[in-house]
């Protein structure tokens, strides 16, 4: 499962190679030009389908206006194969991610909740799932919700309804920066704190 790959294509391609993986699932998290723009040449490069959430077609629409913002060329568009849903799960070998709807950053911005198995000593256990969090929340922050499709009322409303009810052992992977739990989070991001 590829998430995000917005550029630096041969890169991730060299990463699943090493591993010998096969990439089954190109996810996007919200239709920003850093989370979506290799996704055409990771289609190219595996075959395998992308998701993006409906709610964040038309921005994918006008990718050329973000291209535009920060000064660089519009990358090709991909077909969008799969809207994934609030609930819906998505496979990839053992793992079963659940998608978790959580507009505001984007209108489409969905995060996903992963399982994570450790085996220790041919001893499979469950350790607390990690939350790809695409630009929703990030360590003491969340997204910007300036840009076109934002709002900061939806954002808000989707943390405290989607992602705060998580356990506080839930460790959280941003879109950018360190990574973080949904309990650091909670006691300690300055935009949950009111009320
Ligand atoms: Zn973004």
């Amino acid at each position: 499962m590829v998430i995000d790959p917005g550029d630096d294509i041969d890169e991730i391609l060299a990463i699943v190679a090493r591993h010998k993986l096969r990439v089954t699932a190109i996810i996007v998290t919200h239709s920003h030009i850093d989370h979506i723009g290799g996704a055409k040449k990771m289609k190219a490069a595996t075959g395998a389908p992308v998701y993006l959430n409906e709610n964040d077609l038309e921005l994918y629409k006008h990718l050329g206006e973000q291209a535009l913002m920060i000064g660089v060329a519009d990358p090709e568009k991909t077909e969008i194969d799969l809207s994934p849903k609030d609930g819906d799960t998505i496979r990839a070998g053992r793992i079963e991610a659940t998608v978790i709807h959580t507009p505001g950053h984007t209108p489409g911005s969905i995060c996903l909740l992963v399982p994570q198995f450790s085996d220790r000593d041919g001893v499979e256990s469950l350790e607390p799932p990690t939350l790809i969090a695409g630009d929703t929340l990030f360590r003491g922050s969340i997204g910007r919700t300036d840009l076109r499709g934002g709002s900061t009322r939806t954002i808000l409303k989707s943390i405290k309804d989607k992602l705060l009810p998580l356990d506080d052992a839930v460790i959280v992977i941003p879109g950018h920066g360190e990574e973080t739990t949904i309990g650091y989070e909670r006691v300690h991001n300055p935009f949950l704190q009111l009320n």
